[in-house]
């Protein structure tokens, strides 16, 4: 395939057949360097991963990384924050990982992609003084992204890890998948305002067919919940389990109230388990009515749960979860829940999925003013390759990445967020590092 600025290195291009990657000893992958601190944490991240491969397999594997250019470095090369280009190229090359994106955020009509400043003119940036990143503001490259490439999973694994500190007693135990649907339920949703010709329509429909009064001064909403968006999305849940040897997987929905969108997503799921994985899963129910409570060897118990109680859960009993699959809202909230359980320190991993696409990512922001300054921590997006490096079947370099992280942080060898966390705690064998000594604190406890 031809791209104007995208130069496909020598390597091994991932194909998907019979439902399965087919990654070979070099696999081409996408790097998208993200702006602001994506200068910073995206090479460290190839730093840490080219480490780790090269010594798992003894230099035998080894990733060739293809730029792809969006954001600013999109801007300059082609005039446009989200070129097509880059969308055809992830799609092409199948897997990517990617460092964050500004995203224009209130009502000015520019926005600089070295800054993050919004003013109301194009041209020269206001505040950094740089005129070749000023655009007119757009909508979030994350989101079309996922729009473009149907990424209907997003994949936030949340995990503690020893040393950091965390305001619960349970964070120790903490160490489960979250798989939020990401195409439907409030993000496939429709907002009517209050007093307009649909709110009111809507609510005379309901009125006619159901007997249902609604007050007349309501705004509605509706979210659309449907077989095919869960299956999917339930279904990338059930492999993640069963690939990664996990005990569980815990269907979460609000079904007691609603019926048939939320308690229509559970339903499915175990319509699903039932449909495609045969006997790999065993209900909770079964469990206890044919089982006795004794879970056999080798089999993942599937479950559900209501939202409101998941989330008591996760605090008090975070031991008994592994996988957990949401619809869109309940999985938004869950994701920043958990991982406030941990710490709530940009460490946590992301990514967004297809079935045939996957497009990994750092999960917090530009943090513009720390851009360039070799500060900042890049253990979300070294976190994030990891999870990328199990994805491919690499699980033996992603297991050298994930202990050489523990290891620097047990050892206090952290960036300056963790080390003033650490500090205020009382710990005073703390290191601080820079964003790239982090990295190099990693390869050096990889084992
Ligand atoms: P942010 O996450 O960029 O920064 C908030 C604060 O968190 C920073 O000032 C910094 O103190 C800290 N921080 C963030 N990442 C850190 C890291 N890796 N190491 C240490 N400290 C870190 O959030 P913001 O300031 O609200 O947003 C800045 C820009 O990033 C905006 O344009 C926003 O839309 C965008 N954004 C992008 C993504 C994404 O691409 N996934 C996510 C969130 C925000």
């Amino acid at each position: 395939m031809e791209f104007k600025e995208v130069k496909i290195p020598a390597g091994d291009l991932i194909t998907y057949e019979n439902g399965k990657l087919v990654i070979g000893d070099n696999p081409i992958i996408g790097v998208l360097r993200g702006d602001g601190i994506g200068l910073d944490i995206t090479p460290v991240m190839q730093t840490v991963v080219d480490a780790a491969v090269g010594k798992a397999y003894d230099g035998k594997r080894a990733i060739a990384w293809c730029p792809i250019y969006s954001g600013l470095e999109g801007l300059q090369r082609y005039g446009s924050e989200f070129p097509e280009e880059s969308v055809e190229a992830i799609r092409y090359l199948k897997i990517a990982i990617k460092g964050p994106f500004t995203t224009p955020i209130g009502e000015e009509t520019h926005v600089c992609l070295h800054c993050a400043h919004q003013q109301y003119h194009g041209g020269k940036c206001d505040k950094c003084g740089k005129d070749d990143g000023v655009c007119e503001r757009f909508r979030s490259i994350n989101v079309r992204f996922r729009q473009h490439l149907d990424l209907f999973a997003c994949v936030r694994p949340v995990k503690y890890f020893k040393g950091v500190p965390s305001p619960n007693k349970y964070a120790d135990k903490v160490d489960f998948v979250i798989f939020r649907e990401n195409t439907e339920d409030v993000y496939a949703g429709y907002d009517f305002e209050r007093g307009s010709d649909t709110a009111k329509a809507i609510i005379e429909l309901i009125k006619e067919k159901t007997g249902r009064e609604i007050r007349p001064d309501s705004g509605i909403g509706v979210k659309p919940i449907s077989e095919f968006g869960t299956k999917r999305l339930v279904r990338k849940a059930l492999e993640w389990a069963k690939n990664n040897n996990l005990p569980s997987v815990t269907l979460v929905h609000k079904g007691n109230i609603m019926k048939f969108t939320e308690g229509s997503f559970a339903k499915w799921g175990y319509e699903l388990a039932a449909e495609d994985f045969g006997d790999t899963f065993v209900t909770e129910k079964a469990l206890w009515d044919e089982m006795d409570g004794k879970m056999p060897a080798g089999k993942i118990l599937i479950k559900d749960r209501i939202a409101d109680s998941i989330f008591q859960q996760i605090q008090t009993r975070p031991g008994e979860y592994s996988v957990l699959a949401l619809p869109n809202l309940n999985g938004d909230y869950m994701s920043d829940a958990a991982i406030a359980l941990v710490g709530g320190l940009g460490l946590g991993p992301g990514a967004n999925m297809s079935d045939e696409v996957a497009l990994f990512e750092a999960t917090h922001g530009t943090a513009p003013k720390y851009t360039g300054m070799d500060k900042v921590n890049p253990g979300s997006i070294i976190l994030s390759a990891e999870m990328m490096l199990r994805h491919m079947g690499w699980t033996e370099a992603a297991d050298m990445i994930l202990h050489g992280v523990e290891k620097a942080i047990t050892d206090g060898h952290v960036t300056y967020d963790l080390a003033r966390l650490m500090k205020g705690e009382g710990r005073e064998d703390v290191t601080e590092v820079s964003c790239s000594g982090f990295g190099q604190a990693i390869i050096d406890r990889m084992s």
